[in-house]
């Protein structure tokens, strides 16, 4: 394999994209071994909206391998989608962030958490079930727990993924469109998930300020979820302007390094308890205005 440093100096791995190299075989024996001794870990990251109150934290997940170092998600759900690891990596990841949101309402910390769920878990049998399951055992009330789904759900067998997710809903969980504007993003689509929030990919939002075509498509983007009646979340908000136009622009929330990247459990605790009171604020917006 390859390897690079990433800014904190950390080893980041970059595999080959071809998929049965011994290499990713190995990393997927590995990653079996990573979930079964618990090493795989959540970090949590805000969505804010403008008046700076947490709509809810998104779980994403962090694997640092002990020789390659921090293995990208990307890399390794790709690996773990392709193996059939992949309803066991979504049941540890439930489990743990559940368990999360245990801890944290009974210290009063009531927020939302939203999971990342791979097409593959929407196409297993018993899905929708055992998601409920899962939080009535936790203790978990329903509206607490977020799915964040991808088009990608309607690709293979769209009346079961649909049935599932309309399962999911009726037991009261929320359900997110992730990644919207990269995939096979349709008004169809919009139409048959039972969604309530919809999340524009970070592609369209980076050069926001600067390219004025990314500007119409997130303006129309945020029109069409509001016309369906869906809240409208911008990921990866990395600078001031970018927030002011998301704004102006009527977006609901925004996620990104602006506000907070994702953080472990503890660090998100200080950070809930720290800006959950009062609201986030912009650093600038804190300053004391000239006279
Ligand atoms: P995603 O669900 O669209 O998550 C957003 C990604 O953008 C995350 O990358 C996040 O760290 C990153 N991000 C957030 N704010 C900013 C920003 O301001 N600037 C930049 N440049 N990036 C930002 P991450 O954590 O590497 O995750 C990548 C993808 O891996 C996720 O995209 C999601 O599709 C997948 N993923 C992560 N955790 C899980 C999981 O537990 N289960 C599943 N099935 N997929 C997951
Ligand atoms: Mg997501
Ligand atoms: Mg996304
Ligand atoms: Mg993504």
């Amino acid at each position: 394999y390859q390897a690079k440093r990433d800014r904190t100096g950390v080893e980041v791995y970059e595999s080959k994209r071809d998929s049965n190299t011994p290499d990713r075989l190995g990393l997927l024996g590995d990653l079996r071994r990573a979930l079964d001794a618990h090493e795989v870990e959540l970090h949590y990251q805000p969505k804010v909206r403008f008046d700076g109150q947490v709509a809810g934290l998104e779980a994403l997940v962090r694997w640092v391998h002990p020789e390659r170092g921090k293995v990208p998600p990307d890399e390794f759900i790709a690996i773990a989608e392709s193996s059939g690891l992949m309803p066991h990596l979504t049941e540890y990841v439930l489990e743990t962030a559940l368990g999360q949101v245990a801890r944290w309402r009974a210290q009063g910390l009531r927020v939302p958490v939203a999971v990342n769920v791979s097409p593959r878990d929407v196409h297993t049998p018993g899905f929708a079930g055992s998601v409920a399951a899962r939080l009535a055992r936790h203790g978990v009330p329903a509206g607490a727990l977020q799915l964040e789904i991808t088009e990608h759900v309607l690709l293979e067998d769209p009346q079961r993924a649909a049935d599932t997710l309309a399962a999911l809903s009726g037991h009261g969980v929320k359900m997110s469109l992730d990644d919207f504007g990269t995939g096979y993003s349709s008004l169809v689509h919009l139409r048959r998930l039972p969604v309530s929030e919809l999340k524009i990919d970070r592609s369209f939002v980076a050069r926001l300020a600067v390219d004025a075509e990314d500007a119409e498509i997130v303006r129309c983007t945020v029109d069409l979820a509001h016309s369906l009646g869906l809240l409208v979340v911008a990921e990866g908000v990395e600078d001031d302007e970018t927030w002011e136009r998301l704004r102006d622009l009527r977006c609901d929330a925004v996620q990104g390094w602006l506000v907070a990247a994702a953080m472990p459990p503890e660090e998100t605790t200080a950070w809930l308890r720290a800006r959950g009171a009062r609201g986030w604020q912009r650093p600038r917006a804190a300053l004391p205005a000239a006279a």
